[in-house]
């Protein structure tokens, strides 16, 4: 039975390096969410990747996102759809040590049901 995780929202994937890319739709819903001009928007609060090809979230001087405030995501209605994705549809191996998010098996009708919540994707 496939493993649905739970998570449980302990913002450490909002902690830890990487990089969270963002697709044009995104920077319109992430924009007006806060009420910024996309321009001001990009400029606040995206960067290049490394690899120079797409735009990515500012981290805090810590690492952290920089949308991660009090414990919270500020953007959380409309987060990037990795943030959303991550831990079911992506992870890395070990990601369990650093996740506190709950493996739970369900039939895969109902795990289908539950990523598409978590998600917000129609699986097939
Ligand atoms: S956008 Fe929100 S969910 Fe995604 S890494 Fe930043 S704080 Fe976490
Ligand atoms: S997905 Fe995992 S690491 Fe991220 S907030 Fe949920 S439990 Fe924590």
């Amino acid at each position: 039975m496939p493993i649905f995780w739970e998570c449980d929202r302990c913002t450490a994937c909002c902690r830890w390096p990487g990089q969270v890319k963002v697709t044009e739709d995104e920077i319109r819903r992430i924009a007006s969410h806060l009420g910024l001009l996309e321009a001001d928007f990009i400029q606040q609060y995206l960067r290049l990747s490394t690899d120079r090809t797409r735009l990515i979230l500012e981290d805090r001087e810590d690492g952290a996102c920089v949308f991660l405030e009090n414990g919270n995501c500020r953007i959380q209605p409309v987060k990037p759809q990795q943030c959303r994705d991550f831990p079911n549809l992506w992870n890395f191996p070990g990601f369990e040590t650093q996740c506190q998010a709950k493996p739970i098996h369900l039939n895969p009708d109902v795990w289908r049901e539950r990523v598409r919540e978590a998600t917000g994707r129609e699986l097939p």
